[in-house]
């Protein structure tokens, strides 16, 4: 008997008729003689509903109140799944992410996992019931109620196929597999049969909405292949693990993209020792992720400091930079939330020339201007203006020719 995890993702269980669509499938993997932890997102467009309540209450909510708010939209949909599995004749229960023992830090809206402890996971998979956890939610030593940060679902499955040694663990969301880019952004786009983690980790962070990257994290310390595929067909889906072929993974395999880019400069900065330190510091003590730095060669002395966050930050950012800015002699502090990202990823790229002359050539064919570049050795990122997005990524997965053939 082996012992499977599977999450099913918002838009799949959005509605009665899908939920117990959703009950037929994990019925099926239960008939097959397997023990089923299935962990649910919140029905369709929840969180967003609830967030946006919660603003129309505050314009600053409490962020722990706003975590225990948030945290109902995946009990909702547990429970129901529970119920329409027992509609089906079969036992089944419902746990929230404390229930299931998801321990996690106390960075509200962003907590992560520090450990999990399923012993009532275990109890009832040893009863004989399918277990439905409330994906996206753990607990702190407090007793007090944290989310994972948005698709943080992903996270409590792979986490929980960690803690429990199940086989596989598997992601039924709402389209095929993993591509080549987003499909809903590019028509061309190929369903990738397989990836390797280290790929899917950059696609991921780099704006690839279909899996967490703390999700793909976990998967490859504990080893735990992740299989995404539709919750809507019988189609294979995409493998993701460790043990990719040479082969497969010698070109750009992919082109990701990410609209949400807040980014600031700090202009005219002093170019002395201790000047980074004393803009990037607080920024981490106020929790906030910095993406991309890059600061200009100095000429007499001065420099530029640019960098980027997600755009709920910006304006914490601004709040946070701006009298450090005027402190350390700066001219001017700035922000901009009208830019994107486009990636190339692909493992391909380590130690081999040319990929990034060609990710230039073709942006400039197609007028797009480059604000920001980064790279990792299996990655390049360009910053560019947002309303270009979208012709970059076609034009991109064109020139590297990864189309559907
Ligand atoms: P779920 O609610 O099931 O977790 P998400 O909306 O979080 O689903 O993720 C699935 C979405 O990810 C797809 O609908 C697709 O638009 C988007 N996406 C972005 N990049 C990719 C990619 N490379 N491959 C597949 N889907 C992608
Ligand atoms: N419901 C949460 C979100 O919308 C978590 C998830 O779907 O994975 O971000
Ligand atoms: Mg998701």
């Amino acid at each position: 008997m082996a012992l499977i995890v599977q999450k099913y993702g918002g838009t799949s269980v959005a509605g009665a008729e899908r939920i117990r669509n959703v009950a037929r499938r994990i019925v099926q993997t239960k008939d097959q003689g397997n023990q089923v932890v299935v962990v649910v997102s919140a029905m369709g467009d929840t969180t967003d509903e609830l967030l946006e309540l919660a603003y129309q209450i505050s314009e600053r909510p409490d962020n722990r109140e706003l975590d225990v708010l948030l945290s109902t939209g995946e009990v909702v949909s547990s429970t129901l799944l529970a119920m329409a599995l027992h509609g089906m004749g079969y036992p089944a229960i419902s746990l929230s992410g404390a229930q299931a023992g998801i321990r996690t830090d106390s960075a509200y809206s962003r907590a992560r996992i520090l450990q999990i402890e399923p012993k009532r996971v275990v109890r009832e998979l040893e009863r004989g019931n399918i277990v439905i956890v409330a994906g996206f939610q753990g607990i702190t030593e407090d007793m007090d109620i944290t989310t994972l940060g948005r698709g943080g679902s992903d996270t409590t499955a792979v986490a929980l196929a960690a803690g429990l040694g199940a086989e596989v663990c598997q992601i039924y969301t709402d389209v095929n597999g993993v591509y080549s880019a987003d499909p809903r952004l590019v028509p061309e786009a190929r369903c990738l049969e397989e990836i390797h983690y280290e790929e899917m980790l950059e696609m991921a962070t780099y704006g690839a909405r279909v899996m967490h990257p703390r999700a793909v994290e976990l998967g490859e310390l504990f080893h735990i292949p992740i299989l995404v595929a539709s919750s809507f067909n019988e189609k294979p889906g995409t493998l993701i693990h460790g043990g990719v072929s040479m082969e497969v993974r010698n070109k750009v395999r992919s082109i990701a993209h990410n609209l949400d880019v807040g980014k600031i400069t700090v202009v005219g900065v002093p170019d002395r020792p201790g000047i980074a330190a004393s803009i990037f510091n607080p920024l981490a003590k106020a929790g906030i992720n910095v993406d991309t730095i890059v600061q200009n060669a100095s000429t007499q002395g001065i420099t530029d400091l640019t960098f980027t966050v997600g755009k709920g930050d910006l304006a914490r950012a601004m709040e946070v930079v701006k009298p450090i800015a005027s402190q350390i002699g700066a001219r001017e502090c700035a922000s901009d939330e009208t830019l994107g990202a486009v990636s190339i990823i692909g493992t391909g790229m380590q130690n081999t020339p040319g990929f990034a002359a060609r990710m230039f050539s073709t942006l400039s064919e197609n007028n797009i201007n480059i604000q920001l570049i980064t790279t990792s050795e299996i990655r390049i990122t360009c910053i560019i203006d947002a309303a270009q997005v979208q012709q970059a990524v076609r034009a991109l997965h064109r020139a590297f020719d990864i189309e559907e053939k």
